[in-house]
């Protein structure tokens, strides 16, 4: 079989410098496996989304029993079975906290969807003027012109500047920052043009792993919440238990308005996105005028094939992977009491399942550090998937992977510490 691909254009990729891609013939659990005959163990689950790992026989089996049954139907003016299944599991697993699911097909969409409804939950209420949001700095929300206005200003989105909407940034909080962030956010409510404010809880993933703390989210959504700013938590990638609960907002008393939720949501089988909003903000929609109405909609919307995968994921991490998160989460620890001190580590961070190293590199941290490239295929010539952000390499292991196949990403990483910053090894 051949690895070139003519007519394919790769994400994230300046095709003239890629290397050939490799060609995945299969996968199983945290393992996936080339034409050539080569395994790798998916460290990142391929991009955050497989939390069981690859070829997971439940969801599968689930999604063959529903493709039997329904397969697709609009779902304006029509229901089905799984779409109910699954908006009442998800406002179950919020705590009731929530009580509307709207349905899209990833997190970008997600994300234009949440922006969308805090906008027009002002335009409705006849409030004129509250037109921005509020995000923070080095956030990502994803590719979509709407979630691209939101995220961090960076190269990934200099070309379409002109065509971004304003947002105002304020800083990842730290101890040291919280005062002023609370400041910013209060100065920013004052000028009367917010309508919400965006944020990924507790971790900024693209933007290199950063973390912060549950007291400052608290912190940061009390204040927001104080001045009638509609707050929405991005937990696209920090649902279904990657940060060690099963969503980042229960570490916090104090909950958002808009929850946007994909990735693990069906684990790795199916496009999804969903914006789960309040009552208050859903009660702004309705009207007899018709042009209070959300105007948006997929043709995809609430496929019944990716809810069916959808419940039979929540199903696993309810109730089989609550120990196997518990598992990583110690390891983790325990691997970086074993690093830490290493010289080549600027910085170790550490949430649930999910373990960042900033490495000591003599360019900036930065995702275009050329250290990304040496790393990546460095990894992946020893069988481990990592796709550093930079020199931040992080490991957002499938729950499913084995102790032995976790110690096999820790060693390599370990030795990744002296090769890749001696320039000694390739
Ligand atoms: N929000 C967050 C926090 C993300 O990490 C991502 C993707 N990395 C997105 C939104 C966009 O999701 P998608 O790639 O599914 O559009």
């Amino acid at each position: 079989m051949t690895n070139t691909t003519n007519h394919i254009w790769h994400p994230f990729t300046q095709m003239q410098l890629a290397d050939a891609p490799i060609h995945i013939s299969h996968g199983k659990d945290a393992l996936l496996f080339d034409t050539d005959g080569n395994e790798y163990i998916d460290a990142i689950s391929s991009w955050w989304v497989n939390i069981h790992g690859h070829a997971n026989e439940a969801i599968a089996k689930a999604i063959a029993e529903q493709a039997l049954q329904l397969e697709q139907v609009i779902f304006a003016g029509f229901i089905h079975t799984p779409a109910i299944q699954l908006s009442e599991r998800i406002i179950q697993l919020l705590n009731n906290h929530f009580s509307k699911v709207f349905f899209s097909d990833n997190g970008s969409t997600a994300v234009e969807v949440a922006v969308k409804m805090a906008l027009q939950y002002w335009h409705n209420k006849g409030v004129t003027g509250k037109t921005k949001i509020l995000a923070l700095e080095n956030g990502y929300h994803g590719d979509t012109f709407g979630a691209m206005s939101v995220g961090g200003r960076s190269a990934f989105n200099a070309p379409f500047e002109n065509h971004l909407f304003e947002t105002i940034y304020i800083p990842t909080p730290t101890a040291d920052n919280i005062d002023d962030c609370l400041k910013m956010i209060a100065d920013a409510a004052k000028t009367g043009t917010v309508a919400g404010f965006i944020f990924e809880p507790l971790i900024q993933g693209s933007g290199g792993m950063i973390m912060y703390e549950p007291e400052h989210l608290e912190a940061m959504i009390r204040e927001a919440k104080s001045h009638d700013i509609i707050c929405i938590a991005d937990e696209v990638m920090t649902g279904f238990g990657r940060t060690g609960k099963l969503f980042a907002i229960d570490y916090i008393d104090t909950k958002p308005d808009i929850i946007c939720l994909s990735k693990g949501l069906t684990g790795g089988f199916m496009p999804m996105g969903l914006t789960v909003c309040t009552e208050d903000i859903y009660n702004a929609f309705l009207s007899d005028d018709r042009k209070k109405t959300l105007f948006h909609g997929h043709s995809y919307t609430a496929n019944p094939l990716a809810c069916a995968a959808a419940l039979a994921s929540i199903k696993l991490v309810n109730h089989d992977r609550k120990s196997d998160i518990i598992a990583i989460k110690l390891s983790h620890a325990n691997f970086i009491h074993e690093i830490k001190d290493h010289p080549a580590i600027k910085d170790v961070r550490h949430r649930g399942t999910i373990l960042a190293i900033e490495f000591k590199t003599p360019e900036d941290t930065s995702y275009f550090n050329s250290f990304r490239d040496r790393a990546y295929k460095y990894y992946i010539s020893r069988g481990v998937l990592l796709r550093p952000l930079g020199n931040v390499v992080y490991i957002m292991p499938p729950y499913c992977i084995t102790i032995e196949q976790l110690d096999k990403v820790y060693s390599v990483l370990k030795q990744s510490l002296t090769d890749l910053t001696t320039h000694t090894a390739q």
